[in-house]
């Protein structure tokens, strides 16, 4: 509703809101719908008081945003942390890891909390809410991961959907770690999930080939980190996805793939759309920067990751998969590990921890290589790190857009700023980086979450705790 948030603009405040300290941006560049344009916002306490030409009101705060972007804060709906994964535990904590996510534009994520032995299901929601005591800087969800599918914790979906974490997850290989379900178990979970009114959320790799696969290319003294993704060509993505669509004929079931990295995986996947099955990708920022050729190098473990990089020709795949609008959200599956945990994969790619750090760097990576490169407009960007992973994930209205009403989550970019990734000018908590010397157009300013300036230039203000649990809940 685009235009009655214009005609807004004038309106008088809600009672009781008055005294609401007042924060005035004044002629940034908008996204409105499908257009850009240049525009007032009005911030009182939390939320978006009005929107549109405001030049007759003043404010406790004003902030000339001429020639700057006002964007909605990112929301990266795929992060790990805290994770204990193939022998160690990502580096990122609730502090850590949403102090970089701010820095990096993003206001709002959704951590995997995975169902540990002997764990309920509601369990993973208060392991989650206690890690994030004291912690957490911006708002967060939780995914439970389902890796016990047995009766009771089938019958806790219902609870745990209506707790607000409607979107659960499963992965379809790591066997070793504990994680992997097989398919009949996924139709006994997707079923009570979608009635309930949920989403199952899958990593989609095919176990059998892996396993075949590992200890072949070991065998043969092939563990230099390139093997890795030899060990998991695209077709074993693919052999999944197609797996999943059955599932979602069949079942009716109401599906999401995450981190989605090969074009085989979403020609499949734009069939079943077409089909109007209930079944929609991501892709990650990192498979659509690097190829498969870092893995190459000689640090290459930093890129180990899963589903692996893949070639050009699938980087360009998925380009065109979000500038056509097939894939609709980007996110950063931030998953952070120490150099020390990925140098167990230095002789063996099998061991290194499967992950990259990425929260902090998603959103300007993809104003830089999307918008600034001409490969997408500037509100396809904001739809694909913000409105629909909203709306996806039950956070919309709220959250992922800039109305009347909305969370005064914000970004003050200055588009035409070039910096150099790296390092020195990251924030996230690795002591090494997948993103050096990479250069930016786009630079973040300012970032408002709930209308608390939280970034100002390099300075991480607000108190760590300030950050809420968002109850989420899927609409149709
Ligand atoms: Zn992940």
């Amino acid at each position: 509703m685009e235009s009655d948030a214009l005609s807004s603009a004038g309106a008088v405040p809600a009672e009781g809101s008055l005294r609401e300290p007042s924060i005035l941006i004044r002629g940034g560049q908008m996204v409105v719908g499908q257009a850009v344009i240049r525009q007032d916002l009005l911030i009182r306490g939390e939320t978006v008081a009005a929107l549109g030409d405001l030049s007759h009101m003043e404010a406790d705060q004003e902030i000339d945003a001429d020639g700057l972007l006002v964007l909605p804060g990112g929301i990266d709906t795929h992060v790990h942390f805290n994770d204990t994964f193939m022998g160690t535990v990502s580096v990122h904590d609730y502090f850590v890891g949403t102090r970089a996510a701010a820095f990096g534009g993003t206001t709002s994520v959704i951590d995997f909390s995975n169902q540990v032995p002997g764990g309920s299901l509601a369990k993973t929601l208060q392991d989650k809410l206690e890690e994030s005591a004291g912690k957490a800087l911006i708002d967060f969800g939780v995914h439970p991961a389902i890796t016990r599918p047995d009766e009771e914790t089938l019958a806790e979906i219902p609870e745990v959907v209506a707790a607000g974490a409607p979107t659960m997850k499963c992965y379809m290989t790591y066997r070793e770690d504990g994680l992997l379900i097989e398919d009949e178990d996924l139709k006994r979970i997707v079923r009570p999930l979608t009635e309930a009114g949920g989403m199952l959320m899958l990593h989609a790799e095919d176990n059998d080939a892996i396993e075949a696969n590992v200890p072949s290319l070991i065998q043969e003294g092939k563990t230099a980190a390139i093997y890795h993704a030899r060990s998991k060509p695209p077709e074993v993505e693919t052999e999944a996805i197609r797996r999943i669509i059955q599932m979602a004929r069949e079942t009716g079931g109401r599906f999401f793939i995450v981190h989605l990295a090969s074009p085989g995986g979403l020609e499949l996947l734009t069939d079943a759309m077409e089909e109007g099955l209930d079944i929609r990708p991501e892709t990650c920022a990192h498979y659509l920067y690097f190829s498969d050729s870092v893995l190459e190098r000689e640090d290459g473990i930093k890129w180990i990751c899963s589903p692996p990089l893949r070639d050009e020709a699938a980087m360009e795949a998925l380009w065109q998969g979000v500038v056509d609008g097939r894939i609709r959200m980007v996110t950063s599956d931030d998953a952070a590990y120490s150099w020390e945990a990925k140098l167990f994969g230095k002789d063996r790619f099998d061991r290194c921890p499967n992950g990259l750090p990425g929260i902090e760097a998603r959103f300007p990576l993809l104003y830089s290589e999307g918008v600034a490169k001409g490969r997408i407009s500037l509100p396809r960007f904001v739809e694909i790190v913000s409105s629909e992973p909203a709306r996806l994930f039950g956070m919309a209205p709220k959250k992922g857009r800039l109305d009347p009403g909305s969370d005064a989550d914000v970004v003050i970019l200055d588009p035409e700023t070039t910096w150099v990734m790296g390092q020195d000018t990251l924030h996230m908590g690795t002591d090494w980086s997948a993103y050096e010397g990479i250069e930016i157009t786009g630079k973040i300013l300012k970032v408002f979450s709930r209308g608390e300036l939280l970034i100002d230039g390099e300075e991480c203000l607000g108190t760590p705790g300030r950050g809420r649990y968002l109850h989420r809940r899927l609409n149709g």
